[in-house]
């Protein structure tokens, strides 16, 4: 295991990535509030997390991820009231479209899955022990946190607490930034309303315990990663941290980090700004899991990604160029030996692979050294110089690389087919597809290349994949 540098929000710096147990990862992640389907910025901090987790255990770890699933908070509350149903009813389909939108985009399940639903004892018994602490109070039904009681508190987002009123509370579960207040463990029911009945009394927990004691629960009482949003750093993050720091007396997290949010036109994606997509509507506009996931892994996480229908696109070729390129080592005959210069090449490139994301999960940087591996493997080929005996380190290097970015099995069209996204388009004919390939001819000879990668995807998109021949050539089969 090399030294892998991660940036902590907790101490605002990048430091060398540690285990408390010897060679196993404990990390949490909050999941996404199950009230509608979540969107391409959620499956943004979603892939980053499973970019996190493929690298680690690359590096030879064991990972252990615990994501919770919040199927209770006020929004559903008010959601599955206007549906007229139990809020089990309501999140459940919201439940299993994530859980299928996260097999769609390759990410690798978490070790455990939880449900806040099935966890309101535990939470009981967190308050119940902060409230013997004295972090607690009662008010009208409700159990606050007594934030005051807790120096620490504004450690992680930095805020600053000159100026809050003690004992000033807040009602609802999110709210705005720089507003940090008493904030609600338990919530007396309104009539009408979901609760439980409890030791506590009755009611239903507020949404920060619930990270506090799922994470606890199932991974003790000090992680190696807590990871999500940046939205979610104040005040959730704070929160949980002040509500287990504060019933432990230990480090809840020891690394904190956050990923940026996905932008459109400078604007959070957002439920609430009405301005997002989900994955099925980029589906429904013909667009693939494999682009959606590249996009969505190719800006490293700690930079906003300004989500474009252009950047999709342009997505969508680079996973083509991969697969292409696989495709040419599996079926092109090479001369007979083995290259030093190649397997060289090789070294190299998987070097500069893990080095970016030992700095920071840089994927930038570490997509990068794959295209310029292909580049220069491709500009060996057409010179002679790539051997049969290459073939196999060179398809090992790429499995490797794929072992992370989870974009070069060709399976997208299952994937849509079973989210119901099939093509009902019918097969292009030979002559429509001719037609197709001396379009694109000429639009290389002409060097605009933007075309005609244009027309190799829309052939690609109707299961046409195109071959050129070193004779400047093309020809053309079906999938
Ligand atoms: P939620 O369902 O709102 O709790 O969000 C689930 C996850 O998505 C959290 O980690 C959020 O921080 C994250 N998230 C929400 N909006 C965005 C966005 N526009 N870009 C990136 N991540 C986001
Ligand atoms: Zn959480």
């Amino acid at each position: 295991m090399g030294d892998i540098q991660l940036q902590n929000t907790l101490t605002g710096r990048k430091e060398s990535f540690t285990t408390l147990h010897p060679g196993e990862v404990r990390m949490y992640t909050c999941g996404p509030t199950v009230y509608d389907f979540a969107h391409i910025g959620n499956f943004r901090t979603f892939v980053f997390q499973d970019l996190l987790r493929r690298f680690l255990k690359s590096e030879g770890y064991r990972v252990v991820q615990v994501m919770n699933l919040t199927d209770v908070d006020d929004r559903i509350i008010a959601n599955a009231a206007a549906a007229g149903i139990g809020i089990g009813e309501y999140t459940e389909k919201y439940a299993l479209a994530f859980l299928e939108d996260c097999r769609t985009l390759n990410l690798e399940p978490a070790e455990q899955i939880v449900r806040a639903t099935d966890h309101i004892d535990d939470m009981v018994a967190l308050i119940r022990r902060l409230s013997e602490k004295s972090f607690t109070y009662p008010s009208d039904g409700s159990i606050y946190y007594r934030i005051s009681k807790f120096p620490d508190y504004g450690k992680l987002s930095k805020i600053d607490l000159s100026g809050i009123q003690a004992g000033a509370r807040v009602e609802v579960d999110r709210y705005e930034k720089a507003d940090a207040r008493d904030f609600a463990l338990w919530k007396s029911p309104k009539p009408g309303e979901h609760f439980w009945e409890t030791p506590i009394g009755p009611g239903r927990p507020g949404w920060h315990i619930e990270c506090s004691a799922m994470a606890m629960k199932y991974l003790g009482e000090t992680l190696d990663i807590h990871t999500g949003g940046v939205d979610l750093t104040f005040p959730h993050h704070e929160n949980e941290i002040a509500q287990s720091e504060a019933a432990t007396g230990k480090p809840f997290a020891r690394f904190w980090l956050h990923a940026e949010h996905l932008i459109v036109e400078g604007e959070k994606m957002s439920k609430s700004l009405g301005n997002f997509f989900t994955l099925r509507d980029l589906f429904a506009k013909g667009y693939k899991p494999s682009a959606i996931r590249y996009l969505l892994a190719s800006v490293p996480y700690r930079s906003q990604l300004n989500f474009t229908m252009a950047g999709l696109q342009q997505a969508a070729s680079s996973v083509e160029r991969l697969r292409n390129f696989v495709t040419r080592l599996k079926t092109e005959r090479f001369g007979a030996g083995q290259s030093e210069a190649i397997a060289d090449r090789l070294h190299q490139a998987e070097e500069e692979f893990r080095a970016g994301l030992a700095d920071d999960l840089n994927t930038a940087q570490a997509f990068a050294a794959i295209f310029d591996l292909v580049r220069d493997v491709n500009t060996a080929i057409d010179r002679g110089e790539f051997r049969q005996g290459d073939v196999a380190a060179t398809l090992a290097a790429m499995e490797s690389f794929g072992s992370i970015l989870a974009v070069l099995k060709d399976d997208d069209a299952q994937k849509l087919a079973a989210l119901g996204f099939g093509s009902s388009e019918a097969p292009l004919t030979d002559v429509e597809i001719e037609q197709l390939v001396a379009d694109r001819q000429a639009a290389r000879k002409r060097r605009d290349f933007a075309a005609a990668d244009r027309i190799r995807l829309q052939l690609a998109d109707r299961g046409i994949i195109l071959e050129d021949t070193r004779d400047g050539g093309v020809r053309w089969k079906r999938k």
